[in-house]
């Protein structure tokens, strides 16, 4: 049985650098204006916090932006995840495959829906689905493929269209593709399109970490069925007058905010990937470490900086640069992420039997040290200078 690894250093007490930045999208006087307006204008009895107008521009923004037909808003990405995951009414037995490196949420969605959750390995680059393990996976029984575009590094979604039309499911057809964008809001696929463009349904999350936030929490989704949108309207409100429903509403502030970071959302972008480019650029020479690939053909987001130790480092290794880098420097960095079943007992109960050797050895060498456009350049280069320092360390006892 593996273990439970371990995703952080364990010296966090003293660190300079958080092991990743608890604020992705950052705020600017406009959406605190934007904030203050809405706080204002719902100071009344007659409107109150009533959200109409402020939700449906935020979601018309989303629509123009994306290229989407439509946009919903919801009260987070997981919530958003098992609607669309409880719209395919997934029967025993139903499978849906997923990336074994992942965040949990989309795998818990999976299982709580009642999925069987079936997975599949990573490719060894940019951490993305591999379509050539995902075909190995497929079966008659394949409802949907949950692409997670890993860190950024936005993935190809053409394979994945082909392959769930040459495996169709004998009575739904075609499987679904549902795409989890919540780390590549405002990324561009290698067709040339915005994500969540692409697919059946793709999933935003707004959380503080994320590209862009709505005070903390939020979701979207984005589609280009008629019949989802209507249903998910439904879903997120009581289920109109015939179906079930509950209340999964984003609140009218977080609208108004949420507007405002659209609008900055492809300049926070070239911040991050500026600053990214920068660190590959720096880390070049340092042979032991494999950098984020550039993907010129898309645009990588960099919602993390993924870095690989070498194989003879995986585990032990990886592990002694990551604290070095906490307790000699200051730095933090988190292991994003291990195979899910790795660390979570329901998703391992639930996947007992299937593992993804590849994704594990993979895992076992990645670490991201804390990246975020608004460190000084200063200390953009004491990180730097920190992860040279101690890889030439680690290589003294490890050869790589
Ligand atoms: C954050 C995240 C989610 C969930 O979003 P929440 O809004 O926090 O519920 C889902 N998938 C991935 C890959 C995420 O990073």
């Amino acid at each position: 049985m593996p273990t439970n690894p371990a995703t952080v250093p364990h010296t966090t007490h003293s660190l300079r650098w958080p092991v990743e930045p608890a604020q992705g999208g950052w705020y600017t006087n406009a959406e605190h204006e934007a904030a203050q307006k809405a706080l204002t204008s719902s100071d009344d009895w007659r409107t109150g916090w009533k959200n109409t107008t402020t939700t449906a521009a935020f979601e018309d923004a989303f629509t123009s932006y994306t290229g989407a037909a439509f946009a919903l808003t919801f009260n987070s990405g997981g919530t958003a995840l098992e609607m669309l995951l409880r719209y395919l009414r997934l029967e025993r037995g139903d499978e849906v495959v997923s990336c074994a490196i992942n965040f949990v949420g989309p795998h818990l969605a999976v299982i709580n829906q009642g999925g069987r959750l079936i997975l599949a390995e990573p490719d060894p680059v940019t951490l993305n689905l591999d379509p050539v393990d995902t075909e190995r996976v497929m079966s008659p029984r394949t409802r949907a493929i949950l692409l997670t575009h890993w860190n950024g590094a936005t993935a190809d979604l053409r394979p994945f269209l082909d392959l769930a039309n040459r495996h169709p499911h004998p009575v739904h057809g075609p499987p679904v593709v549902i795409v989890d964008a919540a780390r590549a809001c405002g990324g561009r696929t290698p067709s040339g399109m915005v994500v969540g463009a692409e697919g059946w349904a793709t999933v935003f999350s707004f959380e503080s970490k994320k590209l862009m936030t709505t005070f903390g929490q939020g979701g979207m989704v984005t589609t280009n069925d008629p019949a989802l949108a209507e249903r998910l309207r439904w879903m997120r409100t009581y289920g109109g007058r015939e179906h079930w429903g509950t209340n999964q509403m984003l609140s009218k502030i977080q609208a108004a905010v949420g507007l405002v970071q659209l609008g900055r959302l492809d300049e926070m972008n070239a911040a991050r990937i500026h600053r990214a480019h920068q660190r590959t650029k720096v880390l070049t020479g340092i042979t032991e470490l494999a950098l984020p690939p550039a993907l010129d053909d898309r645009t990588h987001v960099y919602y993390r900086h993924n870095l690989l130790v070498p194989t003879a480092w995986a585990g032990a290794g990886r592990d002694a640069l990551m604290e070095m880098l906490a307790a000699r420097h200051g730095v933090g960095s988190i292991v994003s992420d291990p195979p899910t079943y790795l660390g979570h007992q329901l998703i391992r109960a639930h996947t007992a039997g299937q593992d993804c050797p590849r994704a594990e050895r993979l895992a076992a060498r990645l670490l991201c040290p804390c990246l975020h456009p608004l460190m000084s350049e200063t200390d953009e280069a004491t990180v730097c200078d920190a992860i040279r320092a101690t890889t030439a360390q680690v290589a003294r006892t490890f050869h790589a």
